[in-house]
């Protein structure tokens, strides 16, 4: 194992953070971060989720230096933004929501200007390792406006990673992007994270941040409302569903079953939603023999992202 005591423990932290828009005669003010507190850990898979408006690029766009925070502490790798904003942003590479590129130039130019830009020597430039990561080395030398919105795309993370910084950050990658190309962008973002980076992506695809994310925070109204590892945070919704298919398929939840949160799913199953360690699987299964059903199959279903998601974010009064 290599040492890394000098590492820092969180790759990206936030102590308080707030931000306000406007205020001006013109444009009242909107606080889009409420006193934000979050760190990413160093090494991790990050998602930051939430709906339209949560304040998601709000945050990333303040580590990234696109947006002026209006009070709080902001570090980057370890390093204060109001200390040294030149070295913070050196340990960051941000892949932005818009395709915003010189099409005149091909890939490799592009890369290599990008390189040129952060000060990178020749002798320690990845220009051609870049393109074959992200599958553009046959179009090294096209037009970047002939390229697809896919290869576009890819070049942005090439874009991002010129400076080899340790934390690549990704603004709503996959939009926009078929499946196909999402897989390909997803194995290149954990051959990048297998290999040191770490990652911090926002989206609004909760498979996304399901397959991907190994922590995970929510935002709502510009707070923050969960933030812990995946796992955990699906074990919070600590309900699971029994479904049973009986061999005659039911068209009302029998009688027996009126005090249990039970349903009808199409095709005539029995769907009953239980608390773990509440209520027994093996009690309802007898509750339905006594019903005189018969079972033809069963299984459990367990909570995602999805369920986490609504179950934190919905109706969420504004100001709450
Ligand atoms: P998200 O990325 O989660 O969709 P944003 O950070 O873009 O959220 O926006 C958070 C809130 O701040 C929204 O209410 C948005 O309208 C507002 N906002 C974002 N950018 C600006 C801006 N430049 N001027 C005024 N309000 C803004």
């Amino acid at each position: 194992m290599s040492d890394t005591s000098h590492l820092p423990e969180y790759a990206l932290e936030a102590i308080d953070l707030r931000k306000t828009y406007g205020g001006t005669k013109k444009a009242p003010p909107k606080e889009a971060l409420k006193g934000v507190t979050l760190r990413v850990p160093r090494g991790s898979i990050f998602g930051l989720l939430g709906p339209n408006g949560a304040g998601k690029s709000t945050f990333i766009n303040i580590f990234a230096g696109l947006v002026n925070k209006t009070s709080g502490t902001v570090k980057t790798w370890g390093i204060d933004i109001d200390k040294d904003s030149r070295a913070a942003r050196a340990a960051i590479g941000v892949v932005p929501q818009e395709i915003n590129m010189d099409v005149f130039f091909t890939p490799y130019e592009t890369l290599e200007l990008m390189a040129g830009f952060y000060g990178v020597p020749k002798a320690e430039r990845r220009t051609e390792e870049l393109l074959e990561a992200v599958g553009l080395s046959d179009k090294r030398n096209a037009y970047v406006r002939q390229l697809s919105g896919g290869m576009k795309r890819r070049l942005l993370v090439a874009k991002a990673m010129v400076h080899t910084p340790p934390i690549l950050v990704l603004d709503e990658p996959t939009a926009g992007v078929d499946i196909e190309l999402r897989r390909q962008l997803w194995d290149y973002v954990r051959e990048l994270h297998a290999r040191g980076t770490t990652i911090v992506l926002t989206t609004h695809y909760l498979e996304e941040a399901q397959e991907l994310c190994d922590e995970i925070a929510i935002v709502d109204q510009g707070q923050v409302v969960a933030c812990e590892p995946k796992e955990q945070l699906l074990k919070r919704m600590d309900k699971k569903t029994l479904v049973i298919d009986p061999v005659d398929a039911l068209n009302a939840v029998p009688a027996e079953f009126a005090a249990y949160d039970a349903e009808i799913r199409a095709g005539g199953a029995l769907a009953i939603t239980y608390r773990q360690g509440q209520q027994s699987v093996a009690e309802m299964i007898e509750t339905f023999r006594g019903s005189g059903g018969r079972i033809d199959d069963l299984r459990t279903e367990e909570p995602d992202l999805e369920d986490v998601f609504l179950a934190l974010t919905y109706n969420r009064e504004e100001g709450a």
